[in-house]
């Protein structure tokens, strides 16, 4: 079959005839018809340090997909050929005390999909059966592709309740744009997010933002002012990774502000601690979503309306990876897709 591999300790990736995964009694095997490129195969694709200490070469990458069950292990009885499903890209150990408690997002030994084992970036993809979600048939199928990130956006935007509370999001990538609608959804009063790219001003625009503005040019306080905030945000969720970005959004909670960060920052960031405690914020670090009421929450968000098809603005067959690479790395795009379809 194609795969997308990781195939030497250097830049790039490689469109590789590798052999079809063999499935054990408890997996599923999928043919995969749309890939989302994320974040961390650019990573991965610029084979930069964390890359370097992450990846085993050669490595089959991606783990934002959706495609259609072809086998099922003979222990799966849940799980047919036909069903339209997507995969969760962290697999657990089962067997940790969080594991054992339901607490599977906490394990702390989990193995990443496309990271330390062969990823959906490739014709067919084996996963345990305990990694699955199946869609209703008729899921827009380039949105369910991207349940992994939009799971990303979900488990940060409803970690705090945002009835009638104004948010405050920092970072307009892919992932703090689809928490608007949600928090939207969610009944939040108003939305701001900030972002130093126009383009991603202007998507974050179109899928509902009170106010999209750029942080280099319009401080926080000011926005306050305009929307005739009494205090400051209520909820804050942290999408770029960004020291400045985190710094500002503290700066600009109220007494009880509820702060969720999902971005990942390149390297140790100060912080005035004494903000957090003189205005008793609380601060939440996310990774991943919950397994898996994060994926039945975005199940019945996606059902009951809520439209996140605007943030997919680039579309590639796989074999035009390079493009979509590229398109990713200018900035200038929301999900970019890449479609194993034809
Ligand atoms: P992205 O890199 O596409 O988006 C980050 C955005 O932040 C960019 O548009 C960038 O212009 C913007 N930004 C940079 N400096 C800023 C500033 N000072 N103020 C406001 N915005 C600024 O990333 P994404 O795919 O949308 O993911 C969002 C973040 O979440 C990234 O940091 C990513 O590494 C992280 N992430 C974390 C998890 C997790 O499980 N914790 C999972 C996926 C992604
Ligand atoms: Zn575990």
């Amino acid at each position: 079959m194609k795969a997308l591999v990781k195939a030497h300790a250097k830049s790039g990736l490689w469109l590789q005839d590798v052999p079809e995964p063999a499935i054990g009694i408890n997996d599923v095997l999928i043919r995969v018809r749309y890939t989302g490129i994320c974040g961390t195969d650019v990573h991965i694709y610029n084979w930069d340090e964390w890359a370097q200490r992450t990846i085993p070469v050669p490595m089959t990458i991606g783990h934002e997909f959706v495609g259609e069950i072809v086998e099922v292990g003979s222990n799966v009885n849940d799980f047919n050929p036909g069903d339209i499903v997507s995969g969760e890209g962290h697999v657990v150990c089962g067997r940790c005390r969080n594991c054992l408690a339901g607490r599977r997002h906490l394990c702390a030994a989990t193995s990443g999909v496309g990271v330390n084992r062969p990823g959906a970036f490739a014709e067919f993809i084996a996963l345990p059966m305990t990694n699955i979600w199946r869609h209703h048939p008729d899921i827009n199928q380039e949105v369910a592709a991207i349940f992994d990130p939009f799971g990303n956006a979900v488990h940060t935007a409803l970690s705090f309740d945002v009835l009638a509370e104004d948010v405050l999001i920092t970072g307009a990538g892919p992932i703090g744009i689809m928490c608007i609608p949600v928090v939207r959804h969610a009944g939040a009063r108003h939305v701001v997010i900030t972002d130093p790219n126009p383009y991603r001003l202007e998507l974050a625009r179109k899928m509902g933002a009170t106010l999209a503005v750029n942080p280099m040019e319009t401080p926080i306080a000011e926005v306050q002012k305009q929307l005739g905030l009494q205090e400051g945000f209520d909820v804050g969720l942290e999408m770029s990774g960004n020291a400045a970005a985190l710094r500002e959004m503290i700066s600009n909670m109220s007494h009880g502000g509820k702060i969720a960060i999902l971005g990942i920052p390149s390297q140790e960031m100060p912080l005035d601690l004494r903000q957090v405690v003189f205005n008793m914020l609380t601060i939440k670090g996310i990774y991943g979503r919950e397994m898996y009421e994060t994926w039945y929450k975005m199940s019945v968000l996606i059902e009951s309306g809520v439209d996140i098809t605007p943030i997919i603005t680039h579309r590639y067959s796989y074999s035009d990876f390079e493009q979509g690479f590229q398109a990713m790395m200018s900035g200038m795009t929301g999900k970019v897709i890449l479609d194993w379809t034809s």
